[in-house]
């Protein structure tokens, strides 16, 4: 599973071009970076800082649990998370292509010395009776003891599925009962959350600790928060030193994510609708095996035998001022967020239509 830039060294895109690999691509815009200019500003990692104190508190809240704590990126979150959770010799289940195991470097192996089992999902969802059937029994001398269950909302390479609220309240029960804590991998809840209309606290709840990013669909330039119990946060604060992510006048970078709580959340219905445009126009096309749902900003595709190869269709949509990512020999992600607007999802409808149909 490589993306478009496996291996090589990314370089500047040719000026203008429409940028749907992800939406981690998003740049603030002048609004969001206003609202950082005056943001009271002080040593966070000594709780000076009162700018993401106030994140701290406002991500708290709107997840329902104690405490929070901002982080560079969402993997260090979730790295600290599994290493909080667990003991080194532990296993872990997870979904097999999720972002924890495919995109933060081999980290819960190295980071908190865990295994990984990896469940087959469907668009990268799991049941509560695969996680029953996947639990180690305990007490064993050979067997490895489980210690969390991962689940990822929106899913990323399962093409941005919303994992309905009662599979996930089924997930983490079953953990529960046999005393294994359990993380939801956030990056992108708040698409979940705009799609469906449950609320964040609903999703959240069950979980022993989420991970809720802002450079993704928020458009933040930085950041990410874990979110979970006072005593959990506060472990949380060690291992982010640990890991040299402590922070100093973060609130200049928490006060551009506040100002995505208050401007950027409505408008992630934009992306899901152009999403579901870019979904029913690959569906028409001949060269298109296959389209995943589209619930939300994450469309993933496959291309028909006689089509281009997925890295042949990447080069030539570069050429055409698109950037989509290829994530193995026929799969194509395109991912729709504040950085890209109407008229670039229109052109680039336009063109896949182009590129993929044989008449
Ligand atoms: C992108 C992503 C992450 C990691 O985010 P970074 O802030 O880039 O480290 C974690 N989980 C999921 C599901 C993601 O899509």
């Amino acid at each position: 599973m490589a993306g478009a830039y496996a291996g090589k060294k990314p370089g500047p895109l040719p000026p203008g071009t429409a940028d749907f690999y992800s939406d981690m691509k998003s740049k603030p815009s002048r609004e969001m970076r206003e609202a950082a200019m005056d943001a009271p500003l002080g040593d966070e990692q000594k709780g000076e800082d009162p700018t993401t104190t106030e994140l701290h508190e406002r991500v708290a809240r709107l997840l329902g649990k104690e405490d929070a704590l901002f982080m560079p990126s969402a993997t260090m979150t979730n790295e600290i998370a599994v290493a909080i959770h667990c003991q080194p010799g532990d296993e872990i289940i997870v979904e097999r292509s999720s972002h924890l195991v495919n995109f933060e470097a081999g980290a819960p192996g190295m980071l908190a010395g865990v295994q990984t089992q990896m469940l087959d999902g469907a668009n990268g969802m799991f049941s509560a009776e695969q996680v029953a059937a996947a639990i180690r029994p305990k007490g064993n001398l050979y067997i490895p003891e489980t210690g969390l269950v991962v689940v990822e909302q929106t899913t990323n390479m399962g093409g941005g599925a919303v994992w309905p609220l009662q599979q996930m309240r089924e997930v983490a029960a079953v953990a529960r009962q046999a005393g294994i804590a359990t993380h939801l991998d956030g990056a992108r809840l708040m698409n979940a959350v705009v799609k469906t209309g449950i609320s964040a606290e609903d999703y959240a709840q069950g979980y022993d600790s989420v991970t809720f990013c802002f450079t993704k669909a928020l458009g933040c330039p930085f950041g990410a928060l874990l979110v979970g119990s006072e005593e959990f946060i506060q472990r949380a604060w060690r291992l982010r030193q640990l890991l040299g992510g402590g922070l100093r006048q973060s609130g200049f970078m928490a006060a551009l994510c506040l100002y995505a709580l208050d401007h950027n959340v409505e408008r992630l219905a934009d992306d899901h609708r152009r999403a579901g445009q870019i979904a029913s126009t690959l569906r028409g096309l001949d060269l298109v095996e296959r389209v995943l749902p589209a619930e939300t900003n994450i469309v993933i595709f496959d291309i028909s035998r006689d089509g281009p190869t997925a890295a042949e269709l990447v080069d030539r949509l570069l050429s055409q001022g698109f950037l989509v990512g290829a994530f193995g020999e026929r799969r194509i992600r395109i991912v729709t967020h504040i950085g890209v607007d109407q008229s670039d999802t229109n052109r680039l409808c336009d063109e896949l239509k182009v590129l993929l149909s044989t008449g």
